[in-house]
């Protein structure tokens, strides 16, 4: 089983081993939030909650992540799904679009570059989401760096959404 690790302020960190969790609860380095109900880890003498989220005792700095808008990042955000037609394709099928393009001033940043299948790139062209008619799925925003790495390899248990907020990934 695994858990999901909090800071003291309740920001998610990490997934870890739930027996490593329960480790941590044990050296007093974290706190029991949420057990999973009816599962118990057994001693000779004893039984302990099965922890399935914690907190720690301390505020984790998280590192300020620049994360490069590039093809791999904008893909990954996207979940390689075209903005306009919502298809998923792979990779070298997809290229970014900028919203409103560069010839009318629209940067290569973050929340002007969506991922977009090489028709639809075609079909927009030169023009902006209300010339072309073409509106990307969901505006596009700097994806948030926690958890960028672990969260997406993970099942996520359903106890832990209301921890994971906004970064939750299906
Ligand atoms: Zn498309």
């Amino acid at each position: 089983m695994k858990t999901l690790k909090l800071d003291s302020s309740f920001r998610p960190v990490q997934i870890i081993d739930s027996y490593d969790a329960f480790g941590m609860i044990y050296m007093k380095r974290a706190n029991l939030v949420e057990s999973y109900p009816g599962e118990f880890l057994y001693s000779t003498h004893d039984r302990f909650p099965l922890p399935c989220v914690i907190s720690l005792n301390r505020y984790v700095k998280i590192p300020k992540i620049t994360l490069t808008c590039n093809r791999k990042n904008v893909f990954w955000r996207d979940k390689n799904t075209c903005q306009y037609c919502s298809k998923v394709f792979p990779s070298e099928e997809l290229t970014m679009d900028h919203v409103t393009p560069r010839s009318k001033g629209g940067p290569k940043s973050w929340e002007n570059i969506v991922t977009c299948c090489k028709k639809c790139n075609q079909k927009k062209g030169n023009k902006l989401p209300r010339e072309a008619d073409m509106i990307p799925l969901s505006i596009p925003s700097r994806p948030s760096p926690y958890m960028f790495y672990t969260l997406g390899k993970e099942v996520i248990h359903p106890q832990w959404a209301p921890y994971l907020g906004k970064y939750k990934i299906k």
